[in-house]
């Protein structure tokens, strides 16, 4: 039995059997490239689920979190820290808010934009507080966020979910228009639906939400937690959109690594949180923040931003190449370095074939294949990762 048995065997025996793995063990990383333990080399198209923005082993990265251990990793809340406040004041500099919540996860992000919106109906005297969120969305594994998501695959098993979330057909305004009414004061959508597809927002559509929301007084919430910290060649992908929601979840590629969340809000939807109204212990920690600056540095001051869009646009360029060579590739699409090819079989073996020849990718739904690498990326690196999908195709 050589190490990467027995290590897999282990997880199996010990950790929880929540996920459904690949038989690869991965020990080390450097820029876009992942290594497992037996030294096989891998070309890094998931990057953790568009987490890990800068890559692996980031030089100004590492030097940021092995500064900030050896000065404090966490306090409390119930204290000012400079990291915490630089990360968010960098946040609202380069977007439409005005103030952030700090949290661990997308999850988290969501709840908190979930009880945003009911403290905001709260607060507004309305006569109800009805959430609308849209179908095949995902928005996160805990209670909430789990009724927030619109795929039932999900929810199975786990009722009852919270009440007076409703969910509407993606991109369909008269489905939206049809459901709302005074009672609602939230509406959630991702720009580009991640989990579900790979499925962007038509902005014409987002134009006319926006207008619903004005028009009932509901908070317009944007998950970007998948599409935002620069994954889409704009630091929020509600930049692109000609919208503004009231506000937005952010957290995988935000700390590039480091769990972290953060809810985005303008002045008026965060007047619906006063002290004591919503809390994390661990959020907005020091090590968490001071790498968040770090990375929104990168993406704003040092030309990430400009490299996503350019080797987004030859990411297309190839997938439309590669499109045109094989039939079972029937859409391409997604901004940025938010890819997915839509195909007419299951993605899964071809995700299956493409790891074992050296590329890491993850599906999206049956029939997607999702590409979301590192910010970083390489034109060589991308040629290396179509040419191992070809040969597999
Ligand atoms: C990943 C994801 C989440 C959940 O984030 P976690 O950090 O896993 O809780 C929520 N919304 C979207 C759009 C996501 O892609």
């Amino acid at each position: 039995m050589n190490n990467m048995n027995e290590l897999v065997a282990l997880g199996e025996k010990n950790v929880m059997n929540t996920y459904s793995r690949f038989p690869v063990a991965l020990e080390k990383g450097d820029g876009a490239y992942v290594w497992d333990i037996n030294g096989k080399k891998y070309v890094d198209f998931v990057a953790g689920i568009a987490v890990n923005a800068l890559g692996h082993n980031h030089p100004k990265l590492v030097k940021t979190i092995s500064e900030q251990v050896t000065k404090l990793i966490h306090v409390s809340n119930l204290y000012y820290t400079a990291p915490q406040i630089e990360l968010a004041s960098l946040l609202t500099k380069y977007t439409d808010f005005d103030k952030v919540f700090f949290c661990n996860s997308g999850a988290e992000a969501n709840e908190s934009a979930l009880k945003l919106c009911r403290k905001y109906a709260d607060m507004k005297g309305k006569p109800g507080a009805e959430i609308i969120t849209m179908l095949k969305s995902f928005h996160g594994r805990t209670y909430g966020a789990i009724t927030a998501t619109g795929q039932e695959k999900y929810q199975k098993g786990l009722t009852p979910l919270l009440p007076d979330i409703f969910h509407v057909p993606f991109n369909d305004i008269s489905a939206l228009e049809s459901k709302m009414s005074e009672k609602t004061c939230g509406v959630f959508i991702e720009v580009i639906q991640g989990e579900g597809g790979v499925i962007p927002a038509d902005f014409e559509y987002l134009k006319k939400v926006r207008e619903l929301c004005d028009k009932y007084d509901a908070l317009l919430i944007f998950d970007e937690v998948q599409t935002g910290v620069g994954r889409t060649g704009t630091l929020y992908a509600y930049q692109q959109t000609g919208v503004v929601p009231d506000a937005i979840s952010s957290a995988k590629g935000l700390a590039g690594g480091v769990p972290i969340g953060a809810l985005l809000a303008t002045d008026k939807a965060a007047a619906a949180f006063k002290p004591g109204d919503h809390a994390s212990t661990f959020g907005g920690n020091s090590l968490a923040t001071s790498a968040g600056v770090t990375v929104i540095k990168e993406i704003m001051e040092n030309g990430v931003l400009e490299n996503v869009k350019k080797q987004g646009d030859y990411l297309t360029e190839k997938l439309n190449e590669l499109k045109a060579k094989h039939s079972s590739i029937v859409d391409v699409r997604g901004l940025g370095l938010m890819k997915g090819i839509e195909l007419d079989t299951p993605a899964a073996p071809i995700v299956s074939s493409c790891i074992e020849k050296g590329l890491l990718l993850v599906g999206a739904g049956e029939k997607v294949i999702r590409f979301v690498p590192p910010l970083i990326i390489e034109k060589e690196q991308i040629d290396e990762a179509i040419s191992i999908l070809d040969s597999v195709l």
